[in-house]
């Protein structure tokens, strides 16, 4: 027998990618960035700690960090929402927008916590394939759901979806719709300049990766003050603590410093991806902090546990066995993996 509510019961679980206890391991497997964030974050929390402020409440509204996320990205502050990672963003907008039956749409495959939000709200999933160019499904654009999301760029693939089909799918969406941009700063363009025109868009985007922040749990959602009202009446009052809202603030005061890491990253990708490729591997086109590579019929838990044993981490996903994901971390390290991958699959004849 159980206590939990029924739907938790048959609930999948969310399984997060591994975080390993011990030193050592090259970790490609959960898109953190591998360049360490701008020392002005770590002066700033400092700085904050000497204040003795961890003894009050934080500010509600995010004080700091979203006066200087209004100056970045050029919004009122009513149209900004600070949050604890762009996860507690999302869980707020699922709990705001889906009640039990309802139905939210996304193209699949995408980012697994959309299944597991949609779950816990006993919501009706439409799980959308994308076609083979990965674009946006016409049922999809067309789906009278309750709520769309979209991750632009994709994860796990890498693929993003230029502006003109975002505003194509928020023309022909009478629902509110999510763009989940955690990785845009990767990708060539962001759908901010479509907020004024487009009241159902809502933005989410995260420090975990071009910030180099996951640690410190710091997200931000950008949507019309109407949104934003709804989402301020369910979160907590206290949902950032005092150190994150100040080394947040303080990532955004250097965005110089995101900027070069960004780049490195891009470059890697492209020089490694065209390695990928060299080895036989199908790798999408990616314009996030990673690549999504694939042989075709193949399972490759194999390289996925034989990586694994030489401590290096990847993501391998049960439901698509013939691709890995692969973070962009530093070239060495990259460098190591092609070696790797060269040995095992050389062995194995894959
Ligand atoms: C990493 C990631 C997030 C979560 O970001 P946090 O701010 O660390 O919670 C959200 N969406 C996608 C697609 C991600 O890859």
């Amino acid at each position: 027998m159980s206590y939990f509510r029924e739907a938790i019961n048959f609930m999948e679980e969310y399984i997060p990618g591994e975080q390993p206890e011990k030193e050592g391991y090259i970790k490609l497997n959960t898109n953190e960035n591998p360049y360490p964030p701008s020392p002005l974050v770590e002066k700033k929390i400092k700085e904050a700690l000497g204040l003795g402020k961890i003894s009050l409440y934080p500010h509600p509204l995010g004080g700091e960090l979203r006066e200087r996320a209004q100056e970045v990205y050029g919004l009122p502050l009513d149209w900004i929402v600070v949050g604890n990672g762009s996860d507690e963003l999302l869980n707020l907008l699922f709990r705001l927008f889906l009640d039990k039956g309802d139905r939210v749409a996304y193209p699949f495959p995408t980012y697994t916590l959309y299944r597991t939000l949609a779950f816990l709200q006993e919501a009706e999933r439409e799980e959308i394939p994308f076609p083979p160019d990965f674009s946006l499904p016409e049922s999809f654009l067309t789906s009278p759901a309750k709520l769309k999301v979209v991750c632009n760029p994709n994860s796990p693939t890498g693929t993003f979806l230029p502006l003109s089909q975002i505003e194509k799918l928020l023309s022909l969406s009478s629902c509110p719709v999510i763009v989940d941009e955690a990785y845009v700063d990767f990708a060539p363009c962001s759908a901010l300049p479509l907020l004024q025109k487009f009241p159902n868009l809502i933005i989410v985007r995260t420090f975990s990766k071009s910030f180099s922040l996951a640690g410190l749990r710091v997200g931000l959602l950008f949507a019309h003050p109407d949104i934003v009202r709804g989402v301020l009446k369910i979160k907590d009052s206290y949902n950032v603590g005092i150190l994150s809202q100040a080394g947040g603030a303080a990532a955004l005061e250097d965005m110089e410093h995101m900027r070069k890491n960004v780049e490195k990253i891009k470059s890697t990708r492209e020089w490694f991806s065209a390695e990928m490729e060299k080895l036989g591997f199908l790798v999408y086109p990616s314009q996030a902090n990673f690549i999504m590579a694939r042989k075709e019929r193949r399972d490759l838990k194999f390289l996925y546990e034989e990586l694994k044993k030489r401590k290096i981490l990847v993501r391998y996903f049960p439901q698509w066995p013939d691709s890995l994901r692969i973070t962009i971390g530093k070239e060495e390290e990259m460098k190591t993996l092609l070696d790797t991958i060269q040995e095992i699959i050389g062995r194995v004849n894959v």
